[in-house]
């Protein structure tokens, strides 16, 4: 008698369960070698695929069996589940999201029945098909493929789908046009994405319909001194935001200053105390600081549209009091919640921002004006001698820089190229809270790092200036 599907997975499993048993038998894994490590992800990828095209196939037939018209009829029905997905997460024990790309996967690469002679049909991409059922791909492979083609059918037609699936399985099998390795799902996926792009050349139109429609940016109900940001951008807009936060990151990584570390070899002792990273923002940190150097030079352009005849100046109001205190609230018109005092510090000295000065009773008694910006020469003559921002490591260049008055505009520091440094936007709004200090020394600034990064004390001139950077070279020659 002939077994039933399961019961030969089932013997298969024994086995598995016999193999994987052994390995684990100490409680882990022992490898003979690197070699051996990476060979067994190879394996078990492979393993893996095989075993994902037998689900695919089963969903499939699961879904198959549940489309009929009578709901009572349906398998999903007799199995006491609402749909194909409960059916498949309450078997399988996947969640939701993975058995709804089972589905997909299922239907990219099922055959389908004539609904007139009731005979086999090829299925949507016949050649990926042939790729799951021979282990080049798995489920990550088919979605990659299928994804970006299985909407464009109607507009390219059956023969220009064909050639594609055709050529993105050669390349999953590592024997495509280009003669590169076995093609993994996210390249995959790549190639499909410029397959469809290719042959739909109308499919921009209404695909940019569509995506017109949907962009959008909503500002979500301010809490604990954050305003939570939602939207969809367009896809050039993404991609200018983010050469944006890619200019504004350079050349720093993660837990890195750059390859700038004041502490003199041989200081690195544990007892040093422990060790902090000049710039440990996250990646989404990074981008929003990267967000805000862009509505800072923006807003500092003067080229963008006016309100009332002035630019777009965003007042913030403070008290005096506090102001001199540093601690306290400051608030900026059109928008309800309130601000740090280190923020009416920052866009004081910034310039963009007009900050608006009140005494205990609620009186005007200062109100910045454009005597306490750096003009437009004396901000080319800083950048000229600064470079970029001036804490050491810090990559971000001249244009994207603020200027920071060294002596506060407030104590009669004066708005001159002898009392402005360039500082990033990050640097510039928690230059406080870092410890960096800043002083002028005839002209030329110099930085003395926290205690963490240089024990020494010692005040050192910066500049990422090419012209200053040449000086001091032709000076040792
Ligand atoms: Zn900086």
């Amino acid at each position: 008698m002939k077994q039933s599907v399961a019961d030969t997975l089932a013997s298969l499993e024994e086995h598995v369960n016999e193999v994987i048993d052994g390995l684990f038998e100490r409680g882990f894994i022992t490898f003979d070698s690197d070699t051996d490590v990476v060979d067994t992800l190879t394996v078990a990828g492979r393993v893996l695929r095989r075993v994902e095209g037998v689900l695919i196939e089963a969903v499939g037939e699961v879904a198959k069996r549940s489309e009929t018209g009578d709901v009572e009829a349906r398998l999903t029905t007799r199995f006491d589940s609402h749909n194909v997905s409960e059916l498949v997460q309450r078997a399988t024990l996947v969640g939701p999201q993975t058995a709804g790309r089972l589905q997909r996967a299922a239907r990219a690469v099922r055959h389908e029945t004539s609904l007139v002679s009731g005979e086999q049909l090829p299925a949507p991409f016949p050649a990926m098909r042939d790729a799951l059922l021979r282990g080049d791909v798995g489920v990550d492979g088919v979605l990659a493929v299928a994804a970006p083609l299985v909407d464009i059918e109607r507009r390219v037609g059956r023969e220009a789908l064909l050639a594609a699936d055709l050529e993105l399985a050669a390349a999953s099998r590592g024997e495509g046009a280009d003669a590169a390795p076995p093609a993994c799902a996210d390249l995959l996926r790549v190639q499909a994405t410029v397959w469809a792009t290719v042959l739909d050349q109308d499919g921009s139109e209404p695909r940019e319909r569509e995506a017109l429609h949907r962009r959008g940016v909503t500002f979500g109900t301010p809490r604990g001194g954050i305003v939570p940001l939602r939207g969809n951008l367009l896809a050039e807009v993404a991609a200018q935001l983010q050469r944006i936060c890619d200019a504004e990151a350079s050349p720093r990584v993660e837990g890195d200053t750059g390859g700038v570390r004041f502490r003199p070899e041989g200081e690195d002792r544990p007892d040093a105390g422990e060790f902090i990273p000049a710039d440990d923002r996250r990646p989404a940190q990074r981008r929003h600081d990267a967000l805000a150097t862009a509505l800072f030079v923006a807003a500092a352009s003067k080229t963008l549209p006016t309100i009332g005849g002035a630019a777009p100046t965003l007042v913030i109001s403070v008290r005096e009091s506090d102001l001199s205190a540093g601690r306290g609230w400051a608030h900026a018109d059109s928008c309800d919640e309130p601000l740090p005092i280190g923020a009416a510090h920052h866009t004081g000295c910034a310039g963009v921002v007009q900050r608006v000065v009140l005494n205990d009773e609620g009186r005007i008694v200062k109100i910045g004006t454009e005597e306490r910006v750096f003009n437009r020469h004396q901000r080319r003559a800083i950048a000229l001698r600064d470079g970029g921002c001036i804490i050491p490591g810090c990559g971000v260049p001249a244009a994207w820089c603020e200027i920071h008055h060294v002596l506060k505009h407030a104590r009669g520091g004066p708005t001159h190229p002898d009392n402005g440094v360039l500082l990033c936007w990050y640097h510039h709004r928690f230059l406080e809270r870092h410890n960096w200090k800043i002083r002028m020394n005839r002209g030329v600034p110099e930085v003395q790092a926290p205690p963490w990064n240089d024990s020494s004390g010692r005040w050192r001139p910066v500049t990422r200036s090419r012209s200053r950077l040449a000086d001091r070279v032709i000076r040792q020659t």
